[in-house]
């Protein structure tokens, strides 16, 4: 792996800066500096001006509309888009279902659903995790019969309970691992099907995280008729599928430009806020640990970089995704704690409220409004995505050999 920029590499940061500069939305970035909750239009906005420009999906395969950057060229394109404060795209279509559909699918699917995905006009969730099935996800029982309409076509029939389910209030589409065939071994019974969430027999039902928002929902399904088209590859086989798309989730959520950019920005708080008579910057405590950070930071960024060369060369996401969603998340929950120490008492007001209707003014800097609530959503990244303790078995044993 050669870690010095070349010449295009350095040509293309200035390309990738400017276009940045030159066209993310204005509206944007007043939303984010003074801590408002973003939208779905928000997130399509930014969506939408990449989609156009064709750098939209810059993992995927060209031929489905990526946009054939090298790794370095994907790596840089992170760090700018961090550099900047835009937002981060939602991942469902774009690092989870799109990499699934054009990979297993059919050709008939991909001209059907990657479209979508890249314009930004359909919305996706994931309906993996059930009461009972987070971890030890192969003990899913969300059911789907298979039976003959009366027009002659093959549907599944599918009822269950699904929980935690990201943004499942705005999606258009849902992608659901259901049982299939209850009597087979727990991995070998599992299809993965595609669900438009407008489909009678769909509800979704909110639930509230600890800092006040509505993030994640149930979702619960009776008696949703599904065309056995929709399925992707084939029935019973949905683990493979499954697996190869978490792999994709967990490198995904390590997040390495936006912790260096999370860094930076505490570093500043850090240099403003006063400590004993002097910067917070100067307390040696402080300092250790932003110190720490960084070492930790640089090694992780390093290991993203082998993976990035590693799929350049043909290698998907293996078990070392696990490491980097463990690193990356412990990094990304420490920096929110370094920025509620920085901001002391002035994080406490910011809590948000349970109820509606919150319009409290600012009190304290603008640094930090959001620390709070961002310190509570944050404990979420250990957690989601398969917890670290399970990602630390997968690395025992498929890393290691234990
Ligand atoms: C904010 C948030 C968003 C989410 N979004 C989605 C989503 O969009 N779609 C979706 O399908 N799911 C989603 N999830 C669910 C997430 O994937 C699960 O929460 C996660 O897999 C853990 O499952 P669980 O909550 O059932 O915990 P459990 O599996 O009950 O685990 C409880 C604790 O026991 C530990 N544990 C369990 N088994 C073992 C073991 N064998 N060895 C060691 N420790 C173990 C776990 O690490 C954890 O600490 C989300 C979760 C959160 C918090």
């Amino acid at each position: 792996m050669d870690l010095n920029f070349s010449a295009e590499d350095i040509a293309f940061r200035g390309e990738v800066r400017t276009f940045i500069r030159d066209h993310y939305p204005v509206e944007l970035h007043g939303k984010i500096d003074e801590g408002e909750e973003l939208s779905k239009e928000d997130f399509l906005k930014w969506h939408r001006v990449l989609a156009k420009k064709g750098w939209i999906a810059p993992a995927w395969p060209v031929e489905y509309g990526g946009t054939g950057w090298t790794a370095v060229q994907r790596y840089i394109w992170s760090e700018e888009a961090a550099r900047a404060d835009a937002i981060r795209l939602m991942p469902f279509g774009l690092s989870m279902v799109g990499p699934v559909i054009y990979t297993f699918g059919t050709s008939a699917q991909k001209e059907r659903f990657l479209p979508g995905i890249l314009s930004g006009d359909v919305w996706w969730c994931q309906g993996y995790s059930e009461p009972g099935a987070g971890s030890d996800l192969a003990n899913l029982r969300t059911k789907a019969e298979r039976f003959t309409g009366d027009d002659g076509k093959e549907y599944y029939r599918v009822n269950g309970q699904k929980t935690w389910t990201t943004m499942a209030q705005h999606a258009d589409w849902g992608f659901f691992l259901v049982r299939t065939d209850p009597a087979s071994k727990p991995q070998e019974g599992i299809s993965f099907l595609l669900i438009d969430m407008k489909t009678p027999g769909i509800t979704v039902r909110p639930i509230i995280t600890l800092g006040g928002e509505h993030e994640v929902n149930e979702v619960w399904l009776e008696d949703v008729i599904v065309p056995v088209e929709n399925r992707i590859y084939e029935e019973n086989k949905g683990w493979t599928c499954a697996k190869f798309l978490l792999a994709h989730e967990r490198t995904g959520i390590a997040g390495v430009a936006a912790s260096k950019r999370g860094v930076e920005r505490i570093k500043d708080v850090a240099r403003a806020e006063q400590d004993g008579g002097q910067p917070l910057i100067a307390n040696p405590f402080f300092k250790r640990k932003i110190s720490e950070l960084e070492v930790d930071l640089a090694a992780l960024e390093f290991t993203e970089l082998r993976t990035l060369a590693g799929e350049s060369s043909g290698k998907g996401p293996g078990p070392e995704s696990s490491l980097l969603k463990i690193k990356g998340t412990e990094i990304q929950q420490r920096l929110t704690e370094l920025a509620l120490e920085a901001a002391g008492h002035y994080g406490a007001p910011y809590f948000r409220s349970f109820g509606e209707g919150d319009n409290a003014t600012a009190v304290g800097p603008d640094h930090s409004r959001r620390v709070a609530p961002t310190y509570f959503n944050m404990r979420k990244t250990s957690i989601y995505g398969g917890s670290n303790e399970i990602q630390r078995n997968i690395i025992a044993k498929m890393v290691l050999g234990l």
